[in-house]
């Protein structure tokens, strides 16, 4: 999309004036290793003038971001209220409306727990073209630094995504969702593992149901624990696990052999091994 063709006629007060109207592409930066970026995100980045990026984009991939052009930091570090999601709106439309070409650069997949539904909401209210670039989400990228199918036909037949945090603060209801032949992807859920180990075992989970924490999944510092249910909230403080990290329950992580054993048959695999 290219940024200055689009006019809006905007009329105020009887009066017609024209003003430019760019655009807005949001990109999934994916999970962290810039080889990652899809060549379309990449692109966009390269004819971007103006490009917002927050704190789940990888310091790899901000050293790639453009040098001609403008690279606003919109984070919320630690969800500190440093910036709302309504400043941010309004950043990109304002941005847009200068006729810039705006890239909106988001961790991951911009459809998934990426607040994109309300920037396009606000897009659209505003007339402003916007094109979604999809990206490599975290659950994904976990599973292949894992090197295990999410779906393994033995295991599980369905994945479920879920955020623990609900918009309140509260923990979202897992109830159904772990159990034989399903998978549970868990994101934002380091500070919700007492929490999620609760309503686990009280949905009937057992214990020594599997678990998997992926930390920093692809980047160079990247952290595999395995452990299970009942270890996980101590395992998080143990670890002293960094966000961003997520949370794989279910037997498919027993299908997980560390790089140093390798070789070795799936079932020999010790519980709550770490591996950097
Ligand atoms: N849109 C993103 C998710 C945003 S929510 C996506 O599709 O991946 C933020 C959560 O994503 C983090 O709290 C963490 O649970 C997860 N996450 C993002 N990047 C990750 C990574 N590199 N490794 C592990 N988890 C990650």
């Amino acid at each position: 999309m290219s940024g200055s063709e689009g006019q809006a006629i905007d009329i105020k007060g009887g009066a017609t004036a024209r003003r430019l109207v760019g655009s807005v592409t949001l990109v999934g930066a994916g999970p962290g290793d810039p080889e990652l970026l899809t060549r379309k995100g990449y692109a966009a980045l390269q004819s971007a003038e103006v490009v917002f990026f927050d704190d789940l984009v990888s310091p790899e991939i901000v050293e790639i971001l453009p040098a001609q052009a403008r690279c606003v930091y919109v984070g919320k570090p630690h969800h500190k209220a440093v910036i709302t999601q309504a400043d941010i709106i309004a950043q990109l439309i304002a941005a847009a409306q200068t006729g810039a070409r705006v890239v909106r650069l988001k961790g991951g997949d911009p459809m998934v727990f990426g607040r994109s539904a309300e920037e396009i909401d606000a897009l659209r209210a505003a007339g402003i073209p916007f094109e979604i670039v999809p990206g490599v989400t975290a659950a994904s990228a976990s599973a292949a630094a894992m090197k295990i199918s999410l779906t393994h036909r033995e295991y599980a037949s369905r994945v479920t995504l879920v955020t623990a945090t609900r918009r309140e603060g509260a923990l979202t209801d897992v109830r159904g969702l772990a159990g034989a032949g399903r998978t549970v992807v868990v994101y934002m859920g380091l500070c919700k593992a007492q929490d999620l180990q609760d309503a686990l075992v009280a949905d009937g989970i057992d214990g020594a149901w599997p678990v998997a924490i992926v930390e920093h999944a692809t980047r160079p510092d990247q952290r595999i624990i395995v452990t299970t249910v009942s270890d996980l909230p101590e395992a998080v403080i143990r670890e002293s696990v960094q966000s961003p990290a997520l949370f794989i329950v279910g037997e498919v992580v027993r299908t997980y052999i560390p790089a140093n054993l390798e070789t070795t048959a799936a079932a020999d695999v010790p519980i709550a091994s770490v591996q950097k």
